[in-house]
């Protein structure tokens, strides 16, 4: 309780894995009023999103209603666009309140259907299966990016539809360029033998007045696509925080925390996940791992009080570091603390289902029907 004795008020920017993870931490303990914010009216698992073009239906077990995973009094749907040091503004004019904050806003890609920060539950699920049509109906598809979201998402067309041409191209000299040399060269083997065409060093542009025309740059070379991907880098979705507080993110738009994942120069702000100024790989599990270490410190301002309290320093995951790469439904690739993997392995932890039941059940959510 605070001295006007009223629960202290958090607000969650964000409710993907990290912002999601402190949400139900917090509501779960009673300790605090909670306000999760985000544009969207549902949670994806999105590592699933990359089989949706040929399994649209995935959409019934990856997409969760927020209502299913925190009390709906804890979420509000809406885009935050300022924050002041006692209040965040949302898009709908309205504003929200807080004494303390977090920022889980992650990352933003390109591509609307790889990731989206609108819409319901339902709008997601029909863009799946609007994807499914377009595919169905495209000869040829382009994808954008050589990263694990490019090459996946090559691999699960190339197999489950191969009349259809696929080319990927990248600006990198190999596919998977922050990944070890051995998961490139199983990638690259398992695209070839798909009869992807993959073009390496290579900027996409698009032809200027053609449809679906796009010029590799170095090669010279056009293809036209009659449907593209764009998996390029996403960048952190901060430019609204950046106008303001230009102090609080650094160069690449990610905000700078100290140990305690605290934003530096502001004591009542968390920043976590992909939107964070951390050396860790930015990974699901990797921000909802530290949406719990900040949940436990915002227990500890609320029980010691914020002068006391004992905060919980960030530990940076030495585990074993395991990149697990589906290239298709029943080929995969993995590296695991330096280790390369044979295929069968990876294809029965995560190629089948890709995490989704086991994911759901983290969520504790039913198993997918
Ligand atoms: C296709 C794909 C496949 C992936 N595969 C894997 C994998 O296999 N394993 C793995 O560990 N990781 C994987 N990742 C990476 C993983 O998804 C991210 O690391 C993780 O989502 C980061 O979590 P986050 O909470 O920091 O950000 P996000 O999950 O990106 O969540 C940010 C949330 O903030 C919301 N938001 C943004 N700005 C605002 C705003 N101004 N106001 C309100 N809300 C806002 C967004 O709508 C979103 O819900 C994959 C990512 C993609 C896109």
């Amino acid at each position: 309780m605070t001295d006007a004795g009223r629960k202290l008020r958090v607000v969650i920017l964000g409710g993907g894995h990290g912002g999601l993870s402190v949400a139900r931490a917090l509501t779960k303990s009673g300790l605090a009023d909670v306000k999760l914010v985000d544009g969207k009216g549902f949670f994806e698992i999105n590592w699933a999103t990359v089989r949706a073009p040929v399994e649209p239906d995935i959409g019934t077990s990856c997409i969760v209603d927020y209502a299913d995973l925190i009390d709906s009094a804890s979420f509000v749907r809406a885009t935050v666009t300022a924050i002041s040091s006692d209040k965040v503004v949302l898009n709908n004019g309205q504003s929200l309140p807080y004494d303390l904050a977090v920022f889980a806003v992650g990352t933003k890609h390109r591509d609307k259907f790889i990731q989206t920060g609108k819409g319901t539950a339902a709008d997601r699920r029909r863009t799946f299966q609007d994807a499914r049509k377009q595919l169905e109906a495209a000869k040829t598809v382009l994808f954008v990016g050589g990263g694990p979201v490019g090459v996946e998402m090559a691999a699960e067309i190339a197999t489950a539809m191969p009349g259809k041409t696929v080319v990927l191209a990248t600006s990198a000299d190999r596919l998977l360029a922050d990944q070890p040399k051995s998961l490139s060269a199983s990638a690259a083997k398992a695209l070839k033998q798909y009869g992807v065409k993959v073009y390496l060093n290579e900027k996409v542009k698009e032809v200027q007045g053609g449809t679906g025309k796009f010029t590799l740059q170095s090669a010279g070379t056009e293809v036209q696509a009659d449907l593209v991907y764009w998996c390029v880098g996403a960048t952190a979705h901060t430019d609204w925080l950046k106008s303001s507080h230009p102090d609080v993110c650094n160069e690449r738009g990610l905000i700078k925390v100290d140990e305690y994942l605290r934003v530096k120069g502001h004591p009542n702000w968390f920043a976590l996940g992909d939107c964070a100024d951390l050396p860790e790989t930015k990974l699901g599990y990797q921000a909802a791992r530290q949406g719990l270490e900040v949940a436990q410190s915002i227990k500890a301002v609320i029980q010691q009080g914020p002068e006391t309290a004992r905060l919980t320093r960030h530990k940076p995951y030495t585990g074993m570091q395991a990149m697990i790469l589906t290239l298709g439904k029943n080929n995969g690739a993995m590296h695991i603390a330096g280790w390369w993997v044979p295929w069968f392995l990876p294809t029965f932890l995560k190629s089948k289902d890709l995490f989704v039941k086991k994911t759901r059940h983290e969520l504790g959510l039913s198993a997918p029907s």
